[in-house]
């Protein structure tokens, strides 16, 4: 087995990053996660990332998330171990994946909130935290609900389901500054009272920190270029 040093070196780099954006923006640095993306990503390098210390990981698909994590969470070494599903989440994919994670940052249209609240009276357990995804661009082949109904999907959500929503999630269009979409989340957040943001990926996290990030989803400037 190989270990990569470069992701222990990444990690010390994006964590002293993410505290000095934090100061400048007159914020604590406990305000921000660092949610490290370990999709696709090997498993030496995950074990790298869980020695030298990290704890909240993200993953976009369930099965590959159980592949990476099952026997480490059911393991019990890790205690403190949160998974963030970041990815679209298929309700037949629902009992795997609340078997496995700690928070759905992708919730993102109300068959997906009716199947949860169903699937929390059949088993009678509690959900994880949810994040709901705004599709801030409003980009057509886009997950996450448009800004405009957004008031009604969380009335829906908290009303009629009883979830448990936590904040706002987005990813912006590839073509666009993305501090202009951090800011829209950030105020659309402020208006209804929700206390956490996931914006911000490799290329913007820090922009996302200035502007409001509670969460930031990093992937390959963690871990190195994608596989596939
Ligand atoms: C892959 C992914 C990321 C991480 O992207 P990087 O540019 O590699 O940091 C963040 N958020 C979501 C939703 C992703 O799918």
């Amino acid at each position: 087995m190989t270990t990569d040093r470069n992701t222990i070196e990444n990690l010390a780099a994006i964590r002293a990053k993410i505290t000095k954006t934090a100061q400048n923006a007159g914020r604590n640095a406990d305000s921000v996660t660092l949610v490290a993306i370990s999709k696709t990503q090997p498993p030496e390098k995950i074990a790298e990332a869980l020695k030298a210390g990290q704890r909240v990981f993200g993953e976009n698909r369930v099965q590959e998330a159980q592949t990476h994590w099952a026997d480490i969470k059911n393991s019990g070494i890790y205690p403190d171990l949160r998974l963030h599903l970041v990815g679209p989440l298929q309700t037949n994919k629902i009992r795997a994946t609340l078997a496995l994670f700690d928070m759905i940052e992708t919730l993102d249209r109300p068959e997906l909130a009716q199947a949860l609240a169903a699937e929390r009276t059949r088993t009678d357990t509690p959900l994880p935290p949810c994040l709901i995804q705004v599709n801030t661009g409003n980009e057509p082949q886009k997950h996450g609900i448009k800004p405009e109904n957004l008031a009604t999907f969380l009335d829906l959500c908290q009303g009629t389901y009883g979830l448990n929503i936590r904040g706002l999630m987005c990813v912006p269009p590839i073509d666009e500054p993305p501090a202009l979409h951090f800011a829209f989340l950030a105020k659309l957040a402020r208006r209804h009272n929700l206390p956490e943001l996931s914006m911000g990926m490799s290329a913007d996290y820090e922009k996302g920190i200035l502007l409001g990030a509670t969460f930031v989803r990093v992937g390959t400037a963690l871990f190195g270029e994608r596989t596939v």
